[in-house]
């Protein structure tokens, strides 16, 4: 490993601060160039699976992480009435692969644990990257405010628009699912929600989510079927949500009422059909940059905090980092294309329309035997960073 080189990060989401923070644990110097000023994390909160625990357990910052979350006991899938078609004990999970799983956090939490691992200037804020000049020695950055930088090696972590993937890849834009989403995080819960469960009701092309957090504090998302950047969904204000959701179960209503239209965040659900590289030569990409994901298995952090401890050994067992990113390159591959793909196909058919096609979807997921649950689960745990 070359401790003499400098490495950039590009973008300082929790796939840069992750990153930063292993590479600092293996003793490489890293800088991270984050447009944002202040930084603030984009977005409500996250479920975070086991595999994401495990890999902050290798980076050696798993218990000051999930002191900053909540692990919930359940995780349930109803139909809009509240009936459960799906049952999972996380706590049982938990036991079985020995690891937490089912884990919340606010993300501005887990944006300030990450944070305190790093010296204030390990971070630079308010530097967005606009454009790269990449060599065989090297690569110097452009950032908007007229300045450039040198890197021997980059790290673009730049999210799901990043703009070096967008020159290293082409053809590559993001692509719609086909729904939008609203999300809020709300401290005045409603006396009838379960504090112990994460679950998620599917109706009629739309579905809510329901997450408990650390700190008496309550994370929600309403997923609706949508044209993309639709005029009226970007619009909708509480009274239309509690309209297009009034035939939900309890406590729905009562947490959408608990709500404020300032509270809601809004977004088209996107990701980015899987790519064939994410090593180019001195550059590779990460997280959501280099396999942005639907959130639907709740996959898109986790897949980035496990790259970051997967590049993190590349490097300190690599003495030339190139081959480390094309190394990092074969390891992740397989497994983020196989998530991304599962992820789309899940939300496709969490968000059916057709009632005929509703009702036979439920009655597969009653009748779904654990074991088939458990494969899935067996396949995101056994994660291996090396
Ligand atoms: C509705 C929704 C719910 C989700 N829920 C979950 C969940 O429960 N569990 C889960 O695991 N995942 C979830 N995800 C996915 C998760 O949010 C992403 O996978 C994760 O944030 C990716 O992290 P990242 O650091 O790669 O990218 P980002 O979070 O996008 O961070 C990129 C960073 O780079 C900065 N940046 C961008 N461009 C530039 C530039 N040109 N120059 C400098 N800086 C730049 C940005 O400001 C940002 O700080 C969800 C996503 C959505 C949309």
């Amino acid at each position: 490993m070359n401790k003499t080189k400098r490495f950039v990060i590009a973008g300082g989401g929790i796939s840069g601060l992750t990153l930063a923070i292993a590479l600092q644990r293996k003793g490489l110097q890293v800088t991270v160039y984050e447009q944002a000023t202040p930084l603030k994390p984009l977005g409500a909160a996250l479920v975070l699976a086991g595999n994401a625990i495990k890999a902050f357990s290798e980076i050696g910052i798993d218990s000051k992480v999930v002191s900053a979350g909540k692990v919930l006991k359940k995780l349930t899938i109803k139909d809009q009435s509240g009936k459960i078609l799906s049952e999972t004990d996380a706590e049982d999970v938990s036991r079985k692969y020995g690891v937490i799983n089912n884990f919340a956090i606010h993300r501005a939490d887990l944006h300030e644990t990450l944070l305190s691992y790093l010296p204030a200037d390990v971070v630079q804020l308010g530097k967005t990257c606009v454009d790269f000049k990449q060599s065989a020695e090297g690569v110097t950055i452009r950032f908007q405010d007229g300045t450039t930088t040198e890197a021997d090696y980059v790290i673009a972590c730049d999210g799901v628009h990043s703009i070096f993937r967008k020159k290293l890849v082409s053809n590559r834009e993001p692509r719609y699912a086909g729904y939008t989403c609203w999300r809020a995080v709300i401290d005045n819960i409603p006396p009838s929600v379960q504090l112990d469960e994460t679950s998620e009701s599917w109706g009629p092309g739309k579905r809510f989510g329901i997450v408990p957090l650390a700190n008496n504090r309550l994370y929600w998302f309403a997923c609706i079927n949508a044209r993309r950047n639709d005029p009226e969904m970007k619009a909708y204000k509480i009274p239309d949500l509690l309209s297009s959701f009034y035939s939900f179960h309890a406590p729905v209503s009562e947490i959408l009422q608990h709500t404020s239209n300032e509270q809601l965040i809004w977004g088209d659900i996107i990701d980015l059909k899987p790519l064939d590289r994410f090593a180019f030569h001195n550059i590779v990409l990460m997280g959501d940059a280099a396999h942005a994901t639907t959130p639907n298995m709740g996959q898109g952090a986790c897949m980035a905090i496990e790259d970051a401890a997967v590049l993190a050994n590349c490097l300190s067992s690599n003495e030339e980092p190139i081959k480390a990113f094309q190394n990092f390159e074969t390891l992740r591959l397989a497994r983020t294309r196989k998530i991304v793909s599962g992820s789309w196909r899940l939300g496709k058919i969490a968000q059916v329309e057709d009632p005929i096609l509703m009702w036979l979807r439920n009655a597969a997921v009653r009748a779904t035997p654990p074991g088939v649950m458990e494969k899935q689960m067996k396949f995101l745990y056994d994660v291996s960073f090396q």
